[in-house]
């Protein structure tokens, strides 16, 4: 059986070496017992570094830290083709499938070491998530659970309670702007707005400032002033749909950085450094309430967007703009 393995290019981050050698400590004194949820807000990061432990747990010549890469293990890992790492999505696991990796996991040797790595968790369906419980409250010889999440807060409790969830940090903001500046050829205030509407990942800022999303900001950002201006917010349709679900998480930081400068917080904490001036303009509304409303309703409509299925997308969109 094949299961997907999206890290193909191998790249290592500096920032991550702290964090890889807490975890290969914990693995160390702890053995085979631990099963550890990864929480991050940044897929890249949490995927790389538990992409690197698989391959560390794996290694049949490990020095503590290090991964041999030569043994056959190792070499197989590099290749994607070492038959026992596991690396299952949510959108294709489902109950069959966990059966199907613990009947094949039974055949083998005790010796043998097996890692199971679960991406997203939080957005298991609840019988997966039953079937999960019941392999992991006796989990076979050798056996590594891997399961990572953006967002622990909802992951069931029956599977928190049994796991030690390791929250994976972000690097120092000042460190990471130094080591954009390395790899992107920017100003510094664009640098720094794109890591804050990343949440800290530089990996996800050089994403964004590459991505259309970053030009829909700009048209997202006067369509705002002539929303407010005009009081309907009707006028952001066509940007709202034209684009992907992330131009609502940058909808709720601009509506954020506005609530913070009503709330005369320095401006050194907003997110959107680059726009001050205009988000400043949007102040003479000074009707805080709606401002909170609208706030409120974009992070359902956020949540909504990503956890739930079969959404009807614009009609969402639709009833949010039309409850300002
Ligand atoms: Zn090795």
């Amino acid at each position: 059986m094949a299961y997907e393995n999206n890290v193909s290019n191998f790249t290592w981050y500096p920032w991550l070496n702290n964090q890889y050698k807490k975890i290969i400590n914990f693995y160390n004194k702890n053995k085979h017992n631990a099963i550890i949820i990864y929480n991050s807000i940044n897929d890249n990061s949490n995927n790389l570094l538990c992409y690197a432990v698989s391959r560390r747990l794996i290694c049949q010549n490990s020095n503590y830290y290090k991964s041999c890469n030569t043994c056959s293990n190792c070499i197989l890992m590099s290749n994607n083709n070492y038959p026992y790492y596991y690396k299952l999505n949510y959108l294709t696991l489902n109950i069959q499938k966990i059966r199907d990796i613990i009947v094949d996991i039974n055949k083998l040797s005790f010796k043998q070491v097996k890692v199971i790595h679960i991406t997203n968790i939080e957005k298991l369906t609840y019988q997966t998530i039953s079937t999960l419980l019941k392999i992991i409250e006796y989990p076979p010889s050798m056996t590594y659970f891997i399961l990572s999440c953006n967002n622990i807060s909802i992951v069931p409790m029956t599977i928190r309670s049994r796991c030690i969830c390791w929250n994976m940090q972000i690097p120092n903001e000042n460190y990471s702007i130094k080591w954009l500046k390395t790899v992107i050829h920017n100003k510094e205030i664009i640098l720094r707005t794109s890591l804050r509407i990343c949440n800290g990942s530089p990996i996800n800022a050089i994403l964004l400032l590459k991505s259309k999303l970053w030009n829909s900001r700009y048209i997202l950002l006067n369509q705002i002033n002539n929303a407010l201006l005009k009081d309907d917010m009707l006028l952001l349709l066509p940007i709202l749909n034209s684009s992907k679900n992330e131009i609502i998480y940058l909808l709720i930081t601009f509506i954020s950085d506005i609530i913070k400068l009503m709330k005369n917080t320095s401006e050194s904490f907003l997110v959107n450094l680059d726009s001050i001036n205009k988000i400043k303009s949007f102040l003479y509304i000074n009707n805080i309430y709606k401002i909170y409303k609208l706030w409120s309703n974009l992070i359902n409509c956020w949540y909504y967007l990503n956890y739930k299925n079969n959404i009807n997308r614009e009609l969402l969109i639709l009833h949010l703009l039309v409850n300002w």
